[in-house]
């Protein structure tokens, strides 16, 4: 709208005026205000309709210096390609932030099961399907007559040694779905919220969400494992923004908030969105317990299992307002220290 009213005004006085006076390199300004605003194709679409009105200005105007209008023109377009194309470049550089943002975001969902099965059935499948083969190679050698028993020794080594593989492998699955341990150490509990909501901000304004966070001042140190902590918060937050997407962008609201409750730092997130089916309270927590066509729900049972080994607890508390509130504790570190 307000792009629009600028454009045509520049359109407007730019054609009124003398060749002499170059107005249209004010287009720039227009191209630079809209940047952070347009999307790629926007500001490609934008930079062409200033060239195009500029050079229909030069066209229609009547009065002044022809060679001088000439000139004005062709300076014009060259300032505003550069800007559009600079346009362009910030907007191309911003996206591929936003996106490595977004992923960063996700790190809590690496444990996803998705690449985890994939990878297992990789490995799993070669040793399986040599056992097949072997198992065939045995099978002939022992129905010819005479059966020749020492190749079909062999192939039952060559089982054995695969079958052997195969569960090392599996050993090697249980012992990382059983995670890292946790390495507990002081750290500031309130800088740990405030960087994972630095790397959700992109996405927050995406979703047009109003977040607001109430971080109370002057905390004792936490103790626990920062990166895990990080971890459940950035899932906590994600499933917050994901449920808050859902309704209209007046509810799209998020209040996180961090406070100290006894011995134990308390980081709560709540959210506009749908809220929890009713009775759900203990159930998301339940690994695979999802609604989401493309969630495998999984992200709230790892936070537990992250939240309890770090000697907190996580829960989901009804929502007044509607929507829904999940919160974790974690240790106060003994020595005490200022957030
Ligand atoms: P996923 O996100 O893959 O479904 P999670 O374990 O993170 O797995 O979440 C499990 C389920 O809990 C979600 O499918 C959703 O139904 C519910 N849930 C989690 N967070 C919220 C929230 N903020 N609002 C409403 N429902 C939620």
């Amino acid at each position: 709208m307000g792009m629009g009213l600028a454009l045509a005004l520049l359109f407007l006085i730019d054609t009124a005026t003398r060749y002499e006076v170059a107005v249209s390199v004010f287009y720039t300004v227009v191209i630079v205000a809209m940047a952070h605003v347009l999307a790629l194709r926007g500001l490609m679409v934008l930079t062409g309709s200033c060239i195009a009105l500029t050079w229909l200005s030069f066209f229609i105007t009547r009065y002044g210096d022809l060679r001088a209008g000439q000139i004005n023109m062709l300076i014009s377009t060259v300032a505003i390609l550069i800007t559009g194309y600079l346009a362009c470049r910030a907007e191309l550089a911003r996206a591929a932030a936003h996106e490595a943002q977004a992923r960063l975001l996700r790190i809590s969902r690496i444990h996803s099961l998705e690449g985890l099965t994939t990878s297992i059935a990789h490995e799993l499948n070669q040793p399986l399907a040599a056992i097949v083969t072997s198992g065939h190679a045995c099978q002939r050698w022992m129905e010819q007559d005479p059966p020749n028993l020492d190749k079909a020794r062999q192939a039952l080594l060559r089982i054995l040694g695969d079958a052997d593989r195969a569960s090392a492998i599996i050993g090697r699955v249980r012992k990382l779905s059983k995670g890292e341990p946790a390495s507990p150490r002081p750290f500031v509990f309130n800088a740990a919220v405030r960087e994972v909501l630095a790397l959700s901000q992109a996405e927050i304004q995406r979703l047009d969400i109003a977040m607001r966070a109430d971080l109370a001042a002057g905390l004792p140190l936490a103790l626990a494992d920062p990166v895990q902590v990080q971890q459940v918060i950035a899932n906590l937050v994600l499933n917050a923004m994901e449920a808050t997407a859902l309704v209209d962008i007046a509810r799209r609201t998020i209040l996180v908030e961090s406070l100290q409750l006894q011995d134990k730092l308390v980081f709560r997130v709540s959210d506009g969105g749908p809220g929890l089916p009713a009775g759900a309270q203990e159930q998301v927590f339940e690994p695979f317990w999802t609604t989401k066509h493309e969630g495998i729900g999984v992200g709230l049972s790892i936070s537990r299992s992250i939240v309890e080994s770090n000697g907190g607890h996580i829960w989901a508390e009804p929502h007044l307002q509607g929507g829904a509130v999940f919160a974790f504790s974690v240790p106060v570190a003994p020595q005490e220290g200022l957030a």
